[in-house]
């Protein structure tokens, strides 16, 4: 079986905000301290809605790594790169479209809809519609095993699913598979082949799901196999197919969504957003003068907590004892809206800081920056490498 390995990408089209962070990146600090992780700035998807005025890329390309740095992802844990710089993506986009019935990508329930959201945009184009494809392509070329989305996205998991499977089940029989497969489980020795193939038998007749498994944990830990061995008997134990793509499967991740200054979805388009590295006099005026409940007219108004957008990131960045203070605060008039206001500048202020100062050594030297990106774009372009080379294979394209 291939590495656990976690790929995500984000697309450069403007400066990062809180929604970021909390929406996605506090994940990523996250996923990278327990798997591979692979992020990247997905500058070529950025272009399928943005190619008619591509100037935000460049700039907001290096903004977004510094951002990703400044929010606590590690060079160290993480491989970061962008996209473009590893051309196979684009050439396993080019090849998974010559397998990908049409109706795949028209039937993508976000197609539609994000062509009517941006309707102020020319987006009847072949790139847009193959969005899902090249998003597939990015995932399938590092064989990752999980994709973190929030609910949305899990349509194009499954279609990446799909993908991998239809890749396989085209491209994945080998010429003399069956005699290559058994070769293989030989080289298992007799006590774990004979397993093997009971297990196998297992699954075949009853579908046994623990076979399965068992067979696959025993493939993992049997050090004598080479690569394309294991793949074969990987492929064998479920059919006679070879698995070339890995089908990914979707890490859904919690929505923790930290509402704008408006109270709506935080977006720098809607003006109510606070940038990840913006500096504390700007947040703290945007957040004293933010919206509050219209019935507080006057001090010795009364309120209702659930009217306001204060409110809402009191729930994101409050404690207990803290909200139960405000609601009752408002309700009874007892607290004014600038008092109220105040924990929760100060916890976002705090929740800055650490993100200023990480961020501050990369502004001050750009080469930094461009290093951990080189280096990255080389790891990654290894990996995709690799699978490429089976992919042209199978397809026909290798011609050593
Ligand atoms: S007291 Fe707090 S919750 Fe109530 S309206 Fe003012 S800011 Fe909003």
């Amino acid at each position: 079986m291939y590495p656990d390995r976690v790929v995500s990408g984000m697309r450069p089209t403007g400066v990062m905000h809180l929604g970021h962070f909390h929406g996605a990146l506090k994940n990523w600090v996250k996923l990278q301290s327990e798997h591979e992780c692979l992020f990247f700035v997905a500058d070529w998807h950025a272009l399928t809605t943005h190619y008619d005025d591509p100037s935000i890329i460049e700039k907001s390309t290096w903004d977004m790594v510094i951002d990703w740095l400044a929010a606590g992802i590690d060079p160290a844990q993480s491989t970061l790169f962008i996209q473009s710089k590893v051309p196979e993506h684009a050439e396993l986009h080019l090849l998974l479209s010559m397998t990908t019935p049409l109706g795949w990508l028209e039937r993508v329930p976000t197609y539609k809809d994000q062509q009517e959201k941006l309707a102020d945009r020319d987006l009847a184009t072949y790139g847009f519609l193959g969005y899902p494809l090249l998003q597939a392509a990015d995932v399938l070329i590092y064989r990752a095993s999980m994709v973190p989305v929030g609910e949305d996205q899990v349509p194009h998991i499954e279609m990446m699913r799909e993908l991998a499977r239809r890749f396989n089940h085209i491209y994945g029989k080998e010429k003399d598979f069956e005699e290559k497969a058994k070769e293989a489980v030989k080289k298992l020795g007799g006590k774990r082949a004979r397993l093997y193939a009971e297990l196998r038998t297992e699954f075949q007749e009853k579908g046994s799901a623990d076979a399965i498994e068992q067979a696959r944990a025993m493939l993992d830990e049997a050090q004598n196999l080479s690569m394309i061995d294991r793949e074969r008997l990987f492929g064998y134990l479920e059919g006679s197919r070879k698995l070339i793509l890995v089908e990914p499967r979707a890490l859904l991740t919690e929505a923790s969504r930290l509402p704008g200054l408006d109270g709506q979805k935080m977006s720098k388009s809607y003006g109510n957003s606070i940038g990840l590295r913006e500096d504390r006099e700007s947040v703290t005026k945007k957040m004293r003068t933010m919206p509050t409940d219209p019935a507080r007219v006057r001090r010795t108004d009364p309120g209702e907590p659930e009217r306001c957008p204060v409110w809402q990131l009191h729930k994101v960045y409050s404690d207990e004892p803290t909200r139960q203070w405000a609601s009752t605060g408002c309700r009874s008039a007892g607290i004014g809206c600038l008092e109220c206001k105040q924990p929760v500048i100060d916890a976002v202020l705090k929740e800055q800081e650490p993100m200023r100062e990480r961020a501050q050594q990369y502004l001050d030297d750009p080469t930094l920056v461009r290093a951990i990106i080189a280096d990255g774009c080389e790891k990654a372009r290894r990996m995709a490498q690799e699978t490429m080379r089976d992919v042209r294979e199978v397809m026909g394209l290798s011609y050593n």
